[in-house]
């Protein structure tokens, strides 16, 4: 498991982990070496994927349970 470490993701992989069109094994090699790789963090928040990534994010919280806006 620790191959991850050692091996930076291509942009397109972490873009792909990004937007969740990565396979679960591939996923979780990213995930894991992105805990540990500081550079391949800050790509990612530099990515133009990124926003895309937040919107998605903001999508399935308020599609979730509404803990201050209450959903009409
Ligand atoms: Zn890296």
């Amino acid at each position: 498991m620790a191959d991850g470490l050692l091996i930076h993701p291509t942009h397109e992989q972490l873009a792909a982990f990004e937007t969740g069109r990565l396979s679960d094994d591939d996923s979780a090699v990213v995930e894991q070496h992105l805990s540990a790789c500081a550079d391949c963090c800050q790509w990612l928040k530099q990515s133009p994927e990124h926003d895309s990534y937040v919107a998605l994010l903001r999508e399935a919280a308020s599609s979730g349970v509404a803990e201050e806006t209450p959903a009409n």
